[in-house]
């Protein structure tokens, strides 16, 4: 199993989950041209895409679902709370198949946790991807840290997890104060510390990729996520990944 990332943060985001010919992306972020010329950047045309899941309704999730969909003839996974909210946005997908918050469920060769998170959309959720004997965690758009998704997250080969923010930045920075508010709330996003207290809590020995995602351009920098990071796993910054906005991060192998 191989993961890569299209794009991450508030503009758009996108992954990509492969193993053998099961191609599934992770949101869907960016428009439709756009999703074209990331995928062929990472060597897979938009045509070889299995299936979308979206994790929840905001455009940075979702935009580019329906369009890609229809074109490419792929379903896309998601919660009735999502669908609804996409519904009533007039983006829902015509070729839709729900996903249960709780309940795992196979996509070709690759099988696929969801898990519920604290963020402020109707029903979001994240993943956790497997292919039968390694396990891949992803983590973006959640406000706090739950038992639950600890326990999700505990066993994986793999992480990318949220650092959007230095909450420093954030407080000293421009953003008006109620966009602020959202951001640093409990249904907001997660800041650098907190992804880091969580990844503290897991299970590190076996994690073979750990990538930061969601940064916020304004309010963190890559060195900043990288050395809290680094600082739970104990390692040197330049072992943890990056996802940015413009490149998202090459394949990374789970063996
Ligand atoms: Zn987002
Ligand atoms: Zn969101």
């Amino acid at each position: 199993m191989r993961f890569a990332c299209l794009g991450s943060g508030s503009k758009g985001n996108a992954w990509l989950v492969e193993r053998g010919t099961t191609r599934v992306l992770l949101d869907c972020g960016f428009g439709l041209r756009e999703m074209a010329m990331r995928l062929i950047r990472l060597g897979i045309e938009p045509a070889a895409v299995t299936a979308i899941l979206i994790s929840h309704e905001h455009s940075d999730h979702a935009r580019g679902a329906a369009r890609f969909s229809a074109k490419y003839g792929c379903d896309v996974w998601l919660t009735a709370g999502s669908g609804m909210a996409l519904e009533n946005q007039g983006g829902l997908p015509e070729r839709t198949r729900r996903v249960d918050s709780h309940t795992a469920f196979s996509v070709g060769d690759l099988e696929f946790q969801p898990f519920p998170v604290p963020h402020d959309a109707r029903e979001p959720v994240q993943y956790v991807v497997s292919d039968g004997a390694r396990r891949w965690g992803l983590l973006t758009d959640a406000g706090h840290v739950t038992e639950h998704m600890v326990a999700m997250l505990g066993d994986c080969d793999a992480l990318a997890l949220e650092c959007n923010h230095d909450v420093d930045r954030l407080r000293r920075g421009g953003y008006p104060a109620s966009l602020k508010t959202r951001i640093l709330g409990r249904y907001g996003h997660l800041d650098n510390r907190a992804a880091a207290e969580l990844l503290g809590r897991l299970v590190t020995t076996k994690l073979q990729h750990v990538v930061a995602a969601h940064l916020s351009e304004e309010n963190n920098t890559p060195e900043l996520a990288r050395g809290a990071l680094a600082g739970a796993m104990a390692c040197e910054p330049d072992w943890i990944g990056v996802a940015d906005q413009s490149q998202g991060i090459d394949w990374r192998t789970i063996v």
